[in-house]
């Protein structure tokens, strides 16, 4: 996969070259990550990106002509064919999630533009940026951080990347649970005992065990997540019987 980033800021995305899975991403050739500074592509001597909004307001809007002229520039140098998705990263976005990771996994070739200051001129939301990313309803100073979120994920995701002594479809979120509890060595540590079933050997039990630990988890923390027609009978009934045990527990506290 081909990443271009769109910054004003380039040196922010330096960890990304020299951290655990995704140094590794890059150094095998699997992901290959460009960062361009936005400035690069003005034409005056001060190399201004920013100005006023128009009727006023406080902060400063990223102009439009550079960062049409740097995606455009892109797009002409890599393949011109190609429909490439553009994304802005912005807090008006659609809010990221797993599914969204897994889609965009799948592109060759991705271009994300990180606002800054008061955001971009609408233009560029407009006409150019085919998809607008949101990572939370909160407000970051600069879409930086949000796109290394955005291709943290992204990058994960891509055949290889991970190695094959870890898989993400147990994974939060990507299967519409929450993952079960995991447990290391020691098997007891302060009186705290791991579970017996996760030392038996027993790779039936251990799945079944955990299938109903995540679904137990999800109940707790996320129900809105469980879709009840992708479970079985007796997956059914277990989150029957648990919201039962939640309901007698809240009137008796009444
Ligand atoms: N005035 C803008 C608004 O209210 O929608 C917010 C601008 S914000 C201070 C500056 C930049 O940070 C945005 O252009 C965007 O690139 C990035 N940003 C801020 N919050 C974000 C979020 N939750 N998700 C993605 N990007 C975000």
């Amino acid at each position: 996969m081909r990443i271009d980033v769109l910054t004003l800021f380039p040196r922010m995305f330096e960890m990304l070259n020299d951290t655990g899975i995704f140094q590794r991403a890059i150094n095998s050739g699997l992901v290959n990550i460009n960062i361009h500074n936005i400035r690069d592509y003005t034409h005056d001597k001060h190399h201004v990106v920013d100005d006023y909004p128009y009727g006023g307001g406080a902060g400063m809007l990223l102009k439009p002509e550079p960062i049409f002229e740097a995606v455009e520039d892109i797009i002409m140098k890599v393949n011109p064919q190609e429909s490439v998705p553009i994304i802005l990263l912005t807090p008006q976005g659609i809010p990221f999630s797993q599914s969204a990771a897994r889609r965009l996994s799948k592109h060759e070739h991705l271009v994300f533009i990180c606002g800054h200051y008061e955001g971009v001129d609408e233009r560029v939301r407009q006409y150019l940026v085919s998809e607008e990313i949101s990572i939370g309803d909160y407000v970051l100073t600069g879409g930086e951080l949000a796109a290394m979120v955005v291709i943290d994920s992204i990058s994960r995701l891509i055949p290889g990347v991970l190695g094959s002594e870890y898989s993400p479809e147990n994974d939060s979120h990507s299967f519409g649970l929450l993952e079960y509890p995991q447990y290391t060595r020691p098997a007891e540590y302060r009186g705290w005992s791991v579970p017996e079933v996760l030392l038996s050997g027993n790779h039936a039990q251990i799945a079944k065990w955990r299938r109903r630990q995540a679904i137990i988890r999800t109940l707790e923390r996320r129900p809105e997540l469980i879709d009840k027609s992708s479970l079985n009978r007796e997956e059914q009934e277990l989150i029957e019987q648990t919201q039962k045990a939640e309901t007698d527990k809240d009137t008796r506290v009444e």
